[in-house]
């Protein structure tokens, strides 16, 4: 099938899906997915990630948190491909309370596996890009501070008038990268080191550490792959 077919009928589908969720017309939406399907969520609808298996399982999944969810505006994202027989799009979603993305494999212009992952939480958008936090202001300002300046008063003010959401134990690597992406998420989080500095670096580790920082786990997608 041509891109400008798999296109229209991605488009089709996600349009047909978009109205019957605004509808609130669940036998309808149900109607889209194939007898075997998938559906996985990750926080979007569910608060919780987990797989939909088969239209009964979509159904009630649908029944249970369409009320509150109330996803809209779906709005496919770039054009749709076709492969192993399938076709395949990636898509936006809002919900009630935030903004995601999905993905979506049909066949025979049914739905055979569908993603849905929530990105972020209206209000609570991460401050990246153009709305990042500068760590200079440009300009004249008689009162600026500076940048060490402001991070004293950040550290004085941890824990005394701003109380932490989050502890993380260790400054190393990751609980650093963590502390970074939940600032930029203005989720107050507090680091405890255990050196006298948080350095995410080697040096002076012992052997085990490596080993025990190697990823020994992959990740398996419990949705089928193509052609399956
Ligand atoms: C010899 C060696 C060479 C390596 N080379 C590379 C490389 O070249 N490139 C690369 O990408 N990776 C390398 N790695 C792997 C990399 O160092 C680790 O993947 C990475 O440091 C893991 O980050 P982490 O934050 O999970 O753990 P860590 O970096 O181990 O950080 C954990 C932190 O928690 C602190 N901590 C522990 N317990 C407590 C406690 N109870 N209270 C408070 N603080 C605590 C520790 O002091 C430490 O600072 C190497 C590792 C080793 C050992």
């Amino acid at each position: 099938m041509a891109v400008e077919g798999a296109n229209r009928e991605a488009s089709r589908w996600l349009q047909a899906f978009g109205k019957a969720l605004a509808n609130h017309d669940i036998a309808g939406a149900t109607l889209l997915f194939e007898k075997e399907c998938y559906w996985r969520d990750l926080v979007s609808l569910t608060w919780t990630l987990k797989t939909f298996e088969g239209r009964d399982e979509v159904k009630a999944m649908l029944s249970a948190t369409l009320a509150a969810a109330k996803p809209a505006n779906v709005v496919q994202l770039g054009p749709a491909t076709e492969a192993n027989g399938a076709i395949e799009a990636w898509f936006a979603f809002e919900t009630a309370t935030g903004r995601g993305n999905g993905h979506l494999r049909l066949r025979n212009g049914k739905c055979w596996t569908m993603l849905t992952t929530l990105q972020e939480l209206k209000g609570f958008e991460e401050k990246a890009g153009r709305a990042r936090e500068r760590g200079v202001e440009q300009g004249v300002h008689p009162d600026r501070l500076s940048w060490a300046e402001r991070r004293r008063l950040e550290e004085s003010a941890l824990g005394m008038e701003r109380q932490p959401y989050v502890v993380i134990i260790g400054g190393g690597q990751s609980g650093l990268a963590l502390a970074a992406r939940l600032k930029r998420l203005q989720v107050p989080a507090l680091v405890i080191e255990k050196n006298e500095r948080a350095v995410p670096s080697t040096s002076g580790r012992r052997k085990r550490s490596f080993w025990s920082s190697v990823p020994n786990k992959c990740r398996i997608s419990p949705l089928p792959a193509s052609g399956a």
